[in-house]
């Protein structure tokens, strides 16, 4: 057996990334680790990613997290899923929510019954067999062992970070403040073999986890990896963000607001409220971004509007030599569907699973790249999903999007919906059926045809299935109480 070779892993950058990377390494591989993580206060965090998806939760029970301690310790509030306005037409509302919807059949999914419902005259929206829905537009909500709500954290993204850090300091992560100035690499291979700071201390290491954010310090600015762009689907390019004061009860949902050159989120939290406008900055001007942002929230600015710049692709490898990016410097694609920061959960669950002890391997690298790529591809094209199927045509913006060229991968999924209803979910692939047949919907795709199954039962049975399915969400929303009671009560805990 070989011995391990790979024991030193330094963690450069201490924002969500590294501290999620710190925390989960730390935990599960602590004994066979030496571990530490160099951040600098001087260059501060991006300071957002407030919205996740419900795979955080998984994360937290494999980190041993106590729910209650972490809402407390973040200030967050829950969320079902994101109400999209204006997305399709302005003035259009739907929601994409967590969870599943109706009930499905092995022969077929759900959507094709309620279509044959609706053909029928009764059946009503699609949303009204989804629990997460219909809770979310009452403002209720409540976790216990019997609830089937499906749910995520909207969150304080500094909080988070800190939070992380609690668990990971003391189980044995080092922390270094400093400023990397130079990355050191080894003349002959390229590997990284050490990290200078301004100081002129060297933290040496045998694997380096980049997490230095946009800077991509190393993965980029070291070893010159390369970044595939794809700003041809997805042209948002900037975010003018401002945290705001509360005016009311938190909903449990995020909003995603479109305006005429990309669209506007609102997150609640318990003690304020996280607003940011993406924009493209060729079809609006920074300073037009910020006034529009400022214009359109509903509470007090806490601070003045920070900008943020960005760019939609990837790393063309995501691990190259002894270097792995996670998080921002791994590649970014925009906010939309607050998929970032589960992106660097799924990245460091996958570092552990195929953690290389005895040495570096192209096979190791090869695969942990081609699947990294998988699931970049898979949440490219449900964004680009969003702005693609829009019948506005108020901006140039707006004009650009629906008349663009799709990814084939995108274009086949749309039109497997639109000719038979038809919609899956691939093996590893994180969005769910419900969620591209929610989106397609509210985008406005009306499928031609579908599965004929409903058919075939008996007067009535369709009828009474769909009541039922109703029923049971009626009676589980009487016992929920408002989100807003639930959080005050729950986080105290
Ligand atoms: P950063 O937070 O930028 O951290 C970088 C770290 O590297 C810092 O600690 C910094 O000090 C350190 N560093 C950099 N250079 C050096 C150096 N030379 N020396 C020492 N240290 C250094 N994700 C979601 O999941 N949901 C959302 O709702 C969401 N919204 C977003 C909205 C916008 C506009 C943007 C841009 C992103 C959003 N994200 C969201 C993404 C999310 O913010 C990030 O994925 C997450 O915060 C991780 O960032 P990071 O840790 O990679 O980078």
């Amino acid at each position: 057996m070989e011995a391990q070779t790979v024991k030193r892993v330094v963690i450069a950058g201490g924002g969500t990334a590294g501290w999620i990377a710190a925390a989960a390494l730390v935990k599960q591989l602590g004994p066979l680790l030496d571990i530490t993580l160099v951040e600098s206060d001087e260059i501060g965090t991006v300071g957002v990613g407030e919205s996740t998806i419900p795979t955080t939760r998984t994360f937290h029970s494999l980190l041993g997290i106590y729910e209650q301690a972490f809402l407390r310790e973040t200030t967050s509030t829950f969320k079902l899923g994101i109400a999209f306005e204006n997305w399709n037409r302005i003035g259009d509302k739907y929601f994409h929510a967590f969870g599943t919807v109706g009930k499905s059949v092995w022969m077929a999914d759900f959507q094709h019954f309620w279509l044959e419902a609706r053909r029928q005259g009764f059946g009503g929206d699609y949303g009204d067999y989804s629990l997460e829905q219909q809770a979310a537009h009452a403002g209720k909500f409540a976790t216990s062992e019997g609830s089937t709500l499906s749910y995520a954290y909207h969150l304080d993204a500094t909080a988070y970070a800190r939070f992380l850090r609690g668990l990971a300091e003391p189980a044995g992560v080092k922390r270094v403040e400093g400023k990397i100035s130079q990355v050191l690499q080894n003349a002959r291979t390229g590997y990284v073999e050490a990290l200078e700071l301004a100081s002129g201390q060297r933290i040496e290491g045998d694997l380096f986890i980049d997490c230095t954010g946009f800077r991509a310090l190393l993965i980029e600015q070291a070893l010159q990896t390369g970044f595939v762009d794809w700003s041809e689907w997805l042209s948002t390019n900037a975010a003018v963000v401002v945290q705001s004061e509360s005016t009311g009860p938190a909903v449990p949902y995020t909003r995603a607001i479109a305006h005429e050159a990309g669209w506007r989120w609102r997150i609640p939290l318990q003690h304020r409220v996280g607003n940011g406008l993406v924009y493209c900055d060729a079809d609006m001007s920074d300073d037009a971004a910020r006034a529009k942002l400022l214009a359109d929230i509903d509470g007090k600015p806490l601070f003045e509007p920070r900008l943020l710049r960005f760019k939609a692709g990837t790393r063309k490898q995501s691990w190259n030599k002894n270097v792995i990016a996670m998080g921002l410097s791994s590649g970014f694609i925009e906010p939309l569907e607050s998929t970032s920061i589960h992106l660097i959960k799924i990245a460091v669950s996958r570092l552990i699973q195929s953690f290389p002890f005895g040495g570096i391997s192209d096979a190791t690298m090869s695969r942990f790249n081609a699947e990294s790529r998988k699931e970049m591809e898979h949440i490219r094209d449900f964004i680009i999903l969003h702005y693609k199927l829009t019948e506005r045509d108020d901006s140039p913006f707006w004009r650009r999007c629906r008349d663009m060229p799709i990814p084939d991968s995108l274009a086949n999924r749309i039109a497997l919906f639109r000719d038979n209803a038809a919609a899956y979910q691939g093996a590893d692939e994180m969005f769910r059926i419900d969620s591209w047949i929610m989106v397609m919907l509210g985008q406005g795709v009306e499928p031609r045809s579908y599965h004929q199954l409903g058919r075939l039962m008996e007067p009535g049975q369709l009828r009474s299935a769909l009541s039922d399915l109703k029923g049971g969400i009626a009676a589980e929303l009487a016992r929920l109480p408002a989100h807003q009671d639930f959080v005050e009560h729950y986080s105290k805990g």
